[in-house]
């Protein structure tokens, strides 16, 4: 298995391959193809596996670059999280002049409306300030088509459960959803209930 037998658009493949990647782990494999395809996916992975380039993959291949409207949302527990994954997607996607910002507590509320008036294909944040963009209307959800929890069983352990329900109530009800989660306890199984339509379950 090859990440050209993934279909992968060519300025994706080319960042994947300079980023050092040689070939998909696992989860990539199985999972990547149906997130492209519109599929709502539940991953059990712990770090390690891959997971990270699996969802930031499957963003990058999905945007469209000609509008700089957000397309997708990704939510993590940390700060420090969010970040990693906006370096993955802007290291991932660096021949495809994509924009991916950060948006997390701590930092300049300006700054951050800054660069979502300008426009950010994709948004990876932490649950507290991205509500926060989403009710002052700097973070613009019409256009939305992905949302990607991860580690979405950390994120119920740092209390964050009702402010990824209430960011949920702004996105289009078609919002194709990927959950990423090391553990499905109860309150997960009932978020992915809510949230996903016939999803597909990998364990790596
Ligand atoms: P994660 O599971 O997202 O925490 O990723 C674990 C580590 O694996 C990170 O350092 C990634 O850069 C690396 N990694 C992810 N996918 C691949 C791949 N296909 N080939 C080689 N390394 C990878």
């Amino acid at each position: 298995p090859t990440f050209d037998a993934l279909g992968l658009r060519e300025d994706l493949l080319r960042g994947i391959y300079a980023y050092g990647f040689e070939k998909p782990s696992a989860v990539q494999q199985r999972a990547i193809k149906p997130i492209v395809k519109g599929r709502d996916v539940i991953a059990q992975a712990q770090s390690g596996t891959g997971k990270t380039a699996t969802f930031s993959i499957s963003a990058l291949q999905t945007i469209d670059t000609t509008s700089r409207e957000t397309q997708v949302l990704v939510l993590s527990p940390t700060r420090e999280l969010a970040v990693q994954i906006q370096k993955v997607m802007l290291a991932l996607g660096d021949y495809m002049s994509v924009q991916c910002h950060a948006c997390i507590g701590g930092t300049s509320v300006g700054e951050d409306i800054r660069k979502l008036d300008y426009g950010q294909h994709i948004v990876s944040g932490t649950p507290g300030r991205v509500f926060d963009m989403i009710q002052r209307r700097n973070l613009r959800t019409r256009n939305i088509k992905m949302l990607i929890l991860d580690e979405a069983d950390e994120m119920l352990n740092q209390g964050f459960k009702d402010q990824i329900y209430d960011i949920y109530r702004y996105l289009p009800p078609a919002t194709q959803v990927v959950l990423l989660s090391a553990t499905l306890p109860n309150e997960i199984l009932e978020m992915t209930t809510k949230f996903m339509t016939d999803p597909i379950r990998i364990l790596v």
